[in-house]
């Protein structure tokens, strides 16, 4: 009679510790999102209605680009960022925008993290810093354009640019065929942007998909330079992106 009591009490403890470990466990997901939210700033609130429904094969390659990584120099170098073109700060690097500094920091992150849980993923880097021609085999758009056509997928990620002249974060699907199951997992991360943003931008035309990050401003921004959490900062960031892909192919 003892010892069915005390197994009854342990039991009953058990089921109360496992109530509670749960509580925190959820609790601390929450967190997590609320974290993302704080990190990143606003998501883009234009309209968009499309859902990514068609399934990915779970072995799919991947390919990750850093924008403008191809067109430094040019109008389309990429935003300087608020603490360079707003507050006079010097930029991260003196021959590229800071957006391009961030997006090589925050692409290799990606593919680290991404290789370790076990994506088939690659970066590409032209390592010419002008090419003055888009169609050019060793622009961002030439190499994406083509490992999309073999199968693949091609994601060039950005920051947007700081105050009235971004929209904030999202991803811009392809502009032609349906949108897919990552296509999906990472609006549901990073919020969602039209398939016909700007008029079907370069990299959508040629099935590449854009992810803005973030406006390149205020408390991301603050956290991308300062040293105590720059590293945390990016890899909170890349890790969110690869558990969206993970999420989207399973
Ligand atoms: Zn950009």
């Amino acid at each position: 009679m003892k010892n069915q009591v005390s197994n009854t009490f342990r039991f009953i403890s058990f089921i109360i510790l496992f109530y509670a470990f749960s509580q925190v466990y959820c609790n601390r997901n929450l967190n997590i999102n609320e974290d993302l939210d704080l990190i990143i700033g606003e998501r883009s609130n234009i309209p968009a209605t499309w859902v990514g429904s068609k399934d990915v094969d779970r072995n799919i390659p991947i390919l990750i680009l850093a924008g403008h990584a191809d067109s430094q120099g040019f109008a389309g170098a990429g935003t300087p960022g608020e603490a360079v073109d707003k507050f006079g700060l010097n930029p991260m690097h003196s021959e590229i925008s800071d957006e391009l500094f961030w997006n090589l920091k925050l692409q290799e992150s990606i593919v680290k993290l991404g290789k370790k849980k076990g994506l088939d993923i690659r970066s590409y880097d032209p390592g010419i810093r002008n090419i003055d021609d888009a169609n050019d085999p060793r622009t961002n758009w030439s190499v994406g354009r083509k490992f999309v056509k073999n199968g693949g997928y091609a994601l060039e990620i950005h920051f947007d640019a700081y105050g009235k002249y971004g929209v904030g974060s999202g991803l811009i699907p392809p502009f032609f065929g349906t949108p897919n199951k990552i296509d999906e997992s990472i609006a549901r991360t990073f919020g969602r942007f039209p398939v016909l943003f700007r008029g079907g931008l370069g990299a959508s035309r040629r099935q590449i998909r854009i992810l803005e990050i973030g406006k390149l401003e205020g408390l991301l921004e603050k956290n991308l330079r300062n040293l105590k959490t720059r590293k945390r900062t990016i890899k909170f960031i890349a890790n969110e992106i690869v558990q969206a892909f993970l999420n989207g192919i399973i």
